[in-house]
């Protein structure tokens, strides 16, 4: 199938590790220039250099999103070294475990700032360049936004409302023809979901115990899985209708019933 992605400027938060690493690379392999916005780590710099030495169109922005004049900045970097945008991919963010009794309102407002308030801003500051181009914009939530999980209100406050911006930005971006969707991942064994693994006793046992409630395969979700995903929805040729819409790519978690062997 051609995403007719060839040349398209792509910007993905978070894009230099884990799921929105998966993403990048999808984004590379359609021929789209991929430009990645995010803190750097260990992780970050060795996936840039494996780009650097494969010669791929992979560009960076060191920033912390969480900081939106930084957001203002990276998209006025995509500006004036590519004068386009055709897709923002809104994937950074952590589930930082801010409670509604082991947090306080302090720290909740802190988690959005690192969670929702760069998606609205990166969308905001893009916005202009994706009218020209009649872009697409992917939202990565979560399933914790259809399910909760427990003492992460921040958190899931943070990936509800991605939910609620995907159908409003959707609407409002109708008569410029710019679609708007979601893509919910649950289990994904990414840096960050090791980091969160390593935090129990026997991570080992928790993650066989997790993966064997998932329906499909009784397997974690591939990155590849949700990049696949996104591509397609940032393809204004192949999912040319398609807006709006909140995908959940998890292997039956959400929506199966989990007794289900
Ligand atoms: P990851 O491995 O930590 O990758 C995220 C990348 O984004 C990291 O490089 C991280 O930098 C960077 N980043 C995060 N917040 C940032 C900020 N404020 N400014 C700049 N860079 C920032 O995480 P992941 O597991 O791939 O998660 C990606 C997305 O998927 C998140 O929105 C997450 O909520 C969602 N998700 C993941 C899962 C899962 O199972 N993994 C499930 C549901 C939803 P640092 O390394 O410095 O933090």
């Amino acid at each position: 199938m051609d995403l007719d992605l060839k040349d398209c400027v792509i910007i993905v938060t978070g894009g230099a590790s884990g799921i929105g690493e998966a993403i990048t690379r999808a984004c590379l392999d359609e021929g789209a220039i991929a430009v990645v916005v995010s803190r750097v780590s260990e992780n970050v710099d060795h996936f840039l250099e494996e780009m650097r030495q494969q010669n791929r169109p992979c560009d960076f922005f060191e920033a912390d999103l969480a900081d939106t004049e930084q957001c203002r900045l990276a998209v006025e970097h995509v500006r004036q070294k590519y004068g386009r945008i055709d897709g923002l991919v809104n994937n950074a963010g952590a589930n930082d475990g801010v409670g509604l009794e082991s947090g306080d309102p302090a720290r909740f407002l802190a988690s959005l700032q690192q969670n929702l308030v760069h998606y609205y801003a990166m969308a905001h500051y893009a916005l202009p360049m994706l009218k020209e181009s009649r872009g697409a914009i992917v939202n990565i939530s979560s399933k914790v936004a259809l399910t909760g999980q427990g003492g992460t209100s921040a958190y899931a406050a943070a990936k509800g409302a991605q939910l609620a911006l995907t159908r409003e930005w959707a609407a409002e971006l109708l008569p410029f023809g710019i679609r708007v969707n979601s893509v919910l991942p649950a289990e994904v064994l990414t840096p960050l979901y090791k980091r969160w693994l390593e935090t129990h006793d026997d991570p080992a046992a928790t993650l066989k115990a997790i993966t064997e409630r998932i329906p499909f395969g009784h397997r974690m979700t591939h990155g590849s899985e949700i990049a696949a995903m996104t591509v397609f929805l940032l393809s204004s040729k192949q999912s040319s209708h398609t807006t709006a819409q909140h995908l959940v790519v998890d292997g039956g978690y959400t929506h199966l019933d989990r007794a289900l062997t």
